[in-house]
């Protein structure tokens, strides 16, 4: 895809004069060894410079069954999918039938988003005399994995602003943006963006005999309380300028039983997407805490119940509840491929040091971690920049968080005290990549995401607005050119 892209961005004026202002950027140890593109077009050193992305990996195509062999091939999909009409849900039976929705793989997420900054690269080539800011576009080659292109593009980023002493007005980020509801079309700006980072739950009980669980306490049960208590749980998001976190949700669940056996588990372990806004990482992980103990309570006391019922005057197994602070750093040195993984085995590991015959909840954070930033659109520069000079053709409305984990996370400088947080709750610490949070801080640019509109990210009926990709693309070549009429007239 960057050689696609290469091919085609090579063709311009611009580049075959400036041939070393497109260049490729590695990924830093990715498995695929994959890379990104970086075009700068600097027409003006003293003008201000605009970054844009755009991510050119897309989720897999196996989603698509009998269809993937032409789940890139927007036409054909369309008529395959519109042979087969019934089987759709209403809504994208509509679409279906109607000519503005382009359906297939990447066609929201995000190809369109690509394409509009190839075209507005190909707008600057044709009309330089109209440019007022220069436009650096990075197509960064992993996004939907663990954001490893925008990472490995930083340095380039601030390379250049030193080498041409360039200003950076902010970051523009052209992924999907979805009708906030089912039937409306409103075009949304978004400016910041949620952050992210995964609870772990690792819980060591007291195994017992099936037929006598009440010796005992079952990991899997303590696990899955806590779960339950904490996912879809409206109560626990976070309101921020007027935005309302999503709540948490699992992602992962498993416990030490290989196979089948009349013993109970002994082990369990768990993880939560925490989608955030602005609470601190020392925030969440108290009111985890809080609600671990809660849960400990309503266990016992079923235990108690249980026990008492069956004419026992004994206490039920103990259960303590502790954060990753309170448990000793473990001495292994473990690199594995899963980082999650790799995580819950330094717990297993500081365990062995506190095992008694209590039951133990730990509560610890693990990668990845996707930093949140609060950009209050009245008091942004780039906000107001975008707002001075876009003539929309269509009404849109420009809201704080985009509400999806992006590259925009990496951007800007984090605070010092989260870095501190996340450092004393993730076991797996030498996994925060400490040259890299400074790289954010250098770069230390506000991120918008002006994208196209789409329905059904990540599902086989992904589809994109065709009118709002004109629209995305009026819209970013108004950010940097002095548009006239005819620039358009002359491309249709
Ligand atoms: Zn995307």
């Amino acid at each position: 895809m960057a050689d696609a892209l290469y091919q085609r961005l090579s063709q311009l004026d611009y580049f075959i004069k400036n041939p070393e202002h497109l260049s490729f950027v590695e990924a830093e140890n990715d498995p695929y060894q994959r890379k990104s593109l970086v075009a700068s077009m600097i027409l003006d050193h003293s003008r201000p410079t605009l970054i844009g992305i755009g991510h050119i990996d897309t989720v897999s195509t196996i989603d698509y069954g009998k269809y993937r062999d032409l789940a890139t091939e927007s036409e054909s999909l369309k008529q395959a999918f519109l042979q087969d009409l019934a089987q759709f849900k209403p809504s994208v039976q509509q679409d279906l039938m109607n000519s503005d929705y382009l359906f297939g793989r990447g066609s929201l997420d995000m190809k369109a988003g690509v394409g509009a900054w190839c075209e507005v690269c190909t707008l600057l080539d044709q009309y330089p005399h109209l440019a007022k800011a220069n436009l650096i576009l990075g197509f960064v080659c992993d996004e939907e994995g663990n954001s490893l292109g925008m990472q490995s593009i930083l340095s380039k980023l601030i390379n250049i602003k030193d080498t041409f002493h360039l200003t950076y007005l902010g970051v523009i980020d052209t992924d999907y943006t979805a009708p906030k509801t089912t039937d409306s079309d409103e075009y949304t700006m978004y400016c910041g963006t949620i952050g992210k980072f995964l609870l772990n739950i690792a819980v060591f009980g007291k195994e017992a005999h099936a037929s006598d669980p009440l010796e005992g306490i079952d990991a899997s049960m303590i696990l899955s309380a806590l779960i339950s208590k904490l996912c879809y749980n409206q109560q626990l998001s976070e309101t921020s300028l007027g935005k309302v976190s999503p709540v948490m949700v699992p992602l992962h669940i498993e416990d030490s039983q290989q196979a089948y056996s009349v013993q109970t588990a002994k082990m369990a372990w768990g993880y939560v997407n925490v989608c955030f806004y602005k609470r601190p990482i020392e925030q969440w992980m108290n009111m985890f805490e809080v609600i671990a103990q809660q849960v400990v309570e309503e266990l016992q006391q079923k235990m108690r119940l249980a026990l008492s019922a069956q004419g026992s005057t004994k206490e039920p197994v103990p259960i303590r509840v502790i954060t990753q602070k309170q448990l000793s750093k473990s001495k292994l040195d473990l690199y594995l491929p899963d980082e999650r993984l790799e995580a819950y085995r330094y717990v297993q590991d500081s365990y062995q040091s506190v095992m008694n015959d209590e039951a133990l909840i730990v509560l610890y954070i693990s990668p990845p971690y996707y930093p949140a930033f609060t950009i209050d659109p009245q008091h942004s520069p780039l906000v107001t920049y975008i707002q001075s000079n876009v003539q929309s053709t269509h009404p849109y409305t420009i809201e704080p968080y985009y509400p999806y984990i992006s590259d925009m996370s990496f951007v800007k400088g984090v605070n010092q005290h989260e870095i501190e947080a996340l450092k004393q709750y993730m076991p797996n610490d030498h996994r925060i990549d400490e040259r890299m949070l400074h790289m954010m801080s250098a770069l230390d640019c506000e991120m918008i995401n002006i994208g196209p509109l789409g329905k059904d990210a990540h599902q086989w009926t992904e589809r994109v607005s065709l009118s709002s990709f004109d629209w995305l693309i009026n819209t970013l070549a108004q950010c940097v050119l002095e548009v006239k009429d005819e620039i358009f007239d002359s491309n249709e």
